[in-house]
């Protein structure tokens, strides 16, 4: 019997549609089909497979709405961040489209002949992604690791297949070859696992939490498959006294309750320098009261509900009744996951300091200089991302320098951007996805030596 999961649209808790479960041996006919695809697409002419890519874009661009629609209603998205969602799922396809014709080796000078060397794709590549944004995480792993002549098989997570699975039609409709990109929605724990176990799968790139993303690591260890980890994060947003105050109490709710911040780059801890800090927070007051929390579908929502009850109850659990709120924002009651984004000033030591909280609560403290502010940032197992606002530009790179996370912006709150590299420090992940050098974290380094000499 084939099992299946319900979902729900978590800003009216009403039934969406049910969706099958991939089983394991499933899974595993897929991996093989995979395998077997994947010799014939490695050898597709580099301006082919770059076609095919552009055109799997032009069908991703035609079907911005209907994605977007899909993921309001299954992640409870606002509109216009899903519909960006889409355009960047198009924008990740078209900037890798043009890496199978510059997918270059290197001549080097050797002795006795000459020596070459090739970007030799992996063969099958697992992408395994989250719940929170799921149609870029799942671009950052199969557009890359497509271009670079790599068969994919992705798993969506459990409570949103919806776009993925779409994106999978897209890319049949586009002329790519049945079973160079195959849409496995299950469990983590049976198609997560068997991308790990399978032998067929020589490469995992993971998104999700910590946790999980340790289990992972272990898990590919046994076959040494490579692996790539995307993972939590509790980033700071450092304002200097001299920065333009109201400009960063006006951006820093953004920073953190963007997709009711269950971000991995949500800056949840904002320190403030000790002179400006009730300035800052009193600047910041209206910014947060004034979010507009409600209807995923109406164009002018700012911030949508969380994904599950479950979830609810997990970021619940950080604000108990003697927190110390500064201030709130406001949700809608009745039916839906709604949380309302909260401002809290805990003391050193509370859990909402130190663990991903993955909801729409940020804490703000003080700190006393340059010194403190990157101590403070740094007190953290985590490192993926952050902020810095100074209008000293000396300042602004020390601090940048030495804050330990992977993305950081100086005057204002940007992380991902196609075009740049994207991970973590310490338990925020390994290695990089996006930017120029992503091909190499799907492709092996073969170096070839043809003699010249004649004995
Ligand atoms: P999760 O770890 O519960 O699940 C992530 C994915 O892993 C899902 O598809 C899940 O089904 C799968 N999975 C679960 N158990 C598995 C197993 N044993 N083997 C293989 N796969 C398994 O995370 P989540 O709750 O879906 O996502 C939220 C977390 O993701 C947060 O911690 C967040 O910070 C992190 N995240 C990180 C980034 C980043 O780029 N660093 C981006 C987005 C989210």
């Amino acid at each position: 019997m084939t099992s299946t999961i319900q979902l729900v649209n978590p800003a009216d808790e009403q039934p969406l549609q049910e969706v099958a479960l991939t089983s394991a041996a499933d899974a595993d006919a897929a991996i093989a089909r995979a395998a077997a695809a994947a010799a014939a697409w490695r050898r597709v002419a580099p301006a082919d497979r770059a076609r095919l890519l552009r055109r799997f874009a032009a069908a991703v661009d035609a079907d911005v709405e209907h994605l977007a629609s899909l993921e309001v209603r299954n992640s409870g998205h606002p509109i216009g961040a899903a519909r960006w969602e889409a355009g960047h799922v198009r924008d990740v396809l078209e900037y890798y489209a043009a890496a199978p014709e510059r997918l270059f080796g290197r001549q080097i000078p050797v002795a006795g002949g000459v020596d070459v060397t090739f970007h030799e794709p992996l063969g099958v590549v697992g992408v395994i992604a989250p719940w929170n944004f799921p149609m870029p995480i799942a671009a950052w792993g199969f557009a890359p690791a497509l271009a670079a002549g790599n068969c994919v098989v992705l798993k969506p997570a459990e409570m949103t297949p919806l776009t993925a699975l779409r994106l999978g039609e897209l890319a049949l409709e586009a002329g790519l070859p049945e079973g160079v990109f195959q849409v496995l929605p299950g469990k983590g724990s049976v198609v997560g696992q068997r991308f790990v176990d399978n032998p067929l799968v020589r490469k995992v790139t993971f998104t999700g939490s910590t946790a999980v993303g340790k289990q992972v690591m272990a898990g590919c260890a046994q076959q040494v498959k490579r692996v790539t980890l995307e993972l939590g994060g509790k980033s700071a947003n450092i304002v200097f006294a001299d920065a333009d105050l109201e400009k960063a109490a006006a951006t820093a709710p953004s920073g953190v309750f963007d997709n009711a911040g269950q971000d991995c780059c949500a800056r949840s801890r904002i320190l403030v320098q000790r002179s400006v800090y009730d300035r800052f927070l009193e600047l910041m007051e209206p910014a947060v009261t004034g979010l507009r929390v409600g209807d995923p579908a109406d164009p002018a929502t700012e911030m949508g509900p969380l994904i599950s009850a479950s979830h609810r109850a997990k970021v619940a659990s950080y604000v108990p009744d003697d927190a110390p709120v500064a201030y709130r924002g406001s949700a809608p009651s009745g039916p839906g996951f709604w949380f309302p984004p909260t401002v809290v000033t805990p003391d050193p030591g509370d859990p909402v300091l130190r663990e991903e909280v993955f909801g729409p609560v940020v804490a703000v403290v003080p700190f006393d200089d340059e010194d403190d502010a990157v101590r403070i940032a740094n007190d953290s197992e985590y490192g993926l991302s952050g902020s810095i606002w100074t209008r000293d530009v000396g300042r602004a790179f020390r601090v940048s320098r030495g804050v330990e996370a992977g993305n950081l912006s100086v005057n204002s709150h940007s992380s991902v951007r196609y075009a740049t590299p994207f991970g973590g420090f310490k338990q925020s992940g390994l290695g990089r996805e996006l930017g120029p050098d992503a091909l190499a974290a799907f492709t092996e380094t073969k170096n070839v030596f043809l003699a010249t000499e004649e004995s």
